[in-house]
């Protein structure tokens, strides 16, 4: 049976080395529901699920990460947003016919990896990666041999469990105080953690996984934290976007359709303006103004 959704953090007792272990299967299906995207999409999607739920997991601070694909292929753009208490959201958009089986370069085309780091309080941070690798793991592999960051490593695994889809993954990082040594030991841990398997990841109990990987070290594990899978989206937020649009293209829309209909494509959700809406919003700006 697949495992509820969590994300552990662990630490090697005697070597700078953090660790961190996930599974996010429900939320994988939770993000897929009301969407109809071909195979190929849907394990980008867990991939990219897993990526943002790990380096979340690495935030100091109070914010939320984005990674995003964007190319020129048929798939457009994929992308998942996550903050610091794992809430987590994602969409594609597809523009063609994704071939079952199709790797990620024949999805996305030419393409990049945009990170974007987005702390509650202070400024926001973006980092760039070419689509260079074959997997999203490969990707942020590079983001972070490019951005000279500490030593990281994820590994992302997908598999299906019970004839559903499961997702699960693992992160390495060197502590900013490793010595050589360290570091050294940073790769052996490397070499032992890409023999992990999707089934070991999203079926199997933490201390079994650690177990399993790493029986010659001392582990210390800490408390875990749910992952879930929940849109920010809020009518607040669209009324912002609607005051940020020209007159003449909201009056357009009124009076074609009476109303103004904003779906939210992460999680489906309506939010419907009528003209006296508009004209309450565009009310209280002026009042704010004047
Ligand atoms: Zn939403």
């Amino acid at each position: 049976m697949a495992k509820h959704d969590q994300l552990h953090r662990f630490i090697f007792a005697g070597h700078s080395v953090r660790g961190e272990v996930v599974s996010a299967s429900e939320t994988f299906h939770q993000i897929l529901e009301n969407h109809d995207y071909p195979q190929a999409v849907k394990k980008l999607l867990g991939e990219l699920l897993v990526a943002t739920s790990l380096l979340t997991a690495t935030l100091k601070f109070d914010g939320d990460i984005t990674v995003q694909i964007q190319g020129d292929g048929p798939v457009k753009l994929a992308v998942i947003n996550g903050n610091n208490q794992q809430q987590m959201r994602g969409v594609a958009r597809i523009d063609g016919p994704v071939v079952e089986g199709s790797s990620l370069k024949q999805m996305m085309g030419n393409g990049y990896m945009v990170i974007t780091i987005t702390p509650t309080k202070g400024e926001r941070y973006q980092g760039v990666v070419a689509l260079d690798g074959d997997t999203v793991a490969d990707c942020i592999d590079n983001y972070f041999r490019q951005s000279e960051q500490l030593p990281t490593r994820l590994f992302i695994r997908s598999c299906d469990v019970d004839g559903q889809p499961a997702v699960g993954g693992m992160l390495l990082q060197v502590l900013p105080a490793a010595d050589d040594e360290s570091h050294e030991m940073f790769d052996h841990l490397v070499q032992l953690t890409a023999t992990i398997k999707g089934e070991e990841l999203c079926t199997l109990d933490v201390q079994e996984i650690l177990h399993r990987l790493y029986h010659e070290e001392d582990v210390t594990l800490y408390d875990p934290q749910s992952i879930e899978f929940r849109c920010t989206c809020s009518r607040e937020r669209c009324e912002s976007t609607l005051i940020s649009l020209p007159d003449e293209d909201v009056n357009q829309i009124l009076q074609e359709d009476g109303k103004i209909d904003i779906e939210c494509e992460f999680c489906g959700s309506h939010y419907i303006f009528l003209e006296s809406d508009v004209k309450g919003l565009k009310r209280d700006i002026n009042q704010q103004l004047h």
